[in-house]
């Protein structure tokens, strides 16, 4: 999301922190995502006021409703939260004897069934947002294949519901389709809960056979940190009701209410062409800067998951570029202004430059400093010398260190 021109803040100066520009995109270790005009307005308002929260949460479920076509939706502390809560209460239902209960599920369903290669990691194991509730969790299929048998023969007496996760971290072949998926756990009257932490469509999944389904409101909303969980009215309320229970340490307040409640109606209105036109003008200009650069090839990358975005692959032949892919991205990284890309698969000789989280003026700044560090190694000027397991090695190591 890219915001009109404003004076930008000085508050990470203040902080003593670095003013990162973020082509990585929507992670949480970096701030998330832009939080739009509307959504920052309505926290300022809301938090001198005093609100009757379960009433907000009302007036958020109708947006939520709207917005998704499903009957209900609350806002949790964020979807991670909203995985724990869904299967929370697909286990106690709205029963508050067993709501108090968990963790201990003793005399509840309690198996998870999820696909192999579905098991991923967005900052934290996605299965142990499972067990969090007290759930066991139960895997079908090999991490690249899964049949419908494999589903079928692991849904029985203890199963309380299924977790199908749609993300780039998943292995993107070979699993079962959500429609597919649902249908089959549909027939053993098994609920499914879809983990969209990251994705745009807000109707497609549940559409296809979710019956809750999981958004992260901090990433393409634009809403302060928070998770939104949407589906029919029974499933939601056992959900929300985990409040009384293991909710109350990942509960939201009144501005990520607010604030999500905001995003969703700027969502709404959001020029959704505009936006992905000052994304392509992006895209445009880092093409056109890295042609023909010795050692580079970019080229453009839709969204693994589908989402209406692409990305700028930029490809570094290290005999050429006289650099590998991890340190270029660990220059631009340390150099002024600190630019942070997108390295998930850097071991591979590439990285890619998200344009979805850029303010006016940054996409220029991005490609004159891959520009800069590039000529800098031409010039004779070193890199490091580390191997991308090293590299790894290392960032593990300042992190153990924390706070130093
Ligand atoms: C980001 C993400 C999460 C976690 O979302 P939070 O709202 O930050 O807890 C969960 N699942 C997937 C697929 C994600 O991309």
């Amino acid at each position: 999301m890219t915001t009109e021109p404003r004076a930008r803040s000085d508050i990470r100066q203040r902080l003593g922190l670095r003013p990162i520009i973020n082509v990585s995109g929507t992670m949480t270790a970096l701030g998330a995502s832009i939080v739009v005009p509307e959504a920052v307005r309505a926290v300022a308002e809301i938090l001198p006021e005093f609100v009757e929260i379960n009433d907000m949460q009302r007036k958020a479920s109708e947006a939520i409703a709207r917005l998704t076509g499903v009957e209900a939706g609350f806002v949790t502390a964020c979807a991670s939260a909203g995985i724990t809560l869904a299967v929370a209460g697909c286990m106690t239902g709205a029963d508050l004897g067993r709501i108090e209960q968990l963790p201990d599920a003793t005399g509840m369903k309690d198996e998870v069934v999820i696909q192999l290669g579905h098991m991923v990691g967005y900052g934290a194991p996605v299965e142990q947002a499972i067990r969090l509730a007290g759930a066991k969790v139960v895997t079908i299929g090999q991490a690249t294949e899964v049949r419908p048998y494999q589903l079928a023969h692991r849904l029985g007496e203890r199963t309380a519901a299924a977790l199908y996760v749609v993300s780039h971290h998943c292995v993107q072949y070979g699993q079962l389709p959500l429609d597919r998926f649902a249908g089959i756990c549909h027939a053993r009257g098994v609920p499914v809960i879809a983990d969209l932490a990251s994705e745009y469509d807000l109707r497609g999944f549940l559409a296809a056979g979710a019956d809750l389904a999981i958004y992260s409101a901090h990433k393409f909303l634009g809403s302060p940190t928070a998770g939104i969980v949407a589906g029919s009215k029974a499933l939601v309320r056992a959900a929300f009701l985990q409040n009384l229970g293991i909710g109350r340490g990942m509960k939201v307040g009144k501005e990520g209410i607010a604030g999500t409640i905001a995003a969703l109606s700027a969502w709404e209105r959001r020029d959704h062409a505009k936006v992905r036109a000052t994304e392509t003008d992006h895209l445009s200009l880092w093409l056109k800067r890295f042609d023909g650069l010795p050692g580079i090839t970019a080229s453009l990358e839709p969204d693994p998951t589908h989402n209406p975005l692409d990305r700028l692959k930029l490809a570094v032949d290290p005999e050429a570029a006289r650099i590998t892919a991890w340190e270029l991205a660990d220059a631009l990284a340390a150099g002024s202004p600190p630019v942070i890309v997108r390295d998930h698969e850097v071991e591979h000789g590439f990285f890619y430059l998200d344009p979805c989280n850029l303010h006016p003026g940054e996409a220029e700044i991005v490609a004159e400093r891959v520009v800069q560090e590039l000529e800098r190694v031409r010039k004779g000027g070193q890199a490091e010398g580390i191997s991308a397991a090293e590299r790894k090695a290392r960032r593990f190591e300042r992190l153990l260190r924390w706070p130093d």
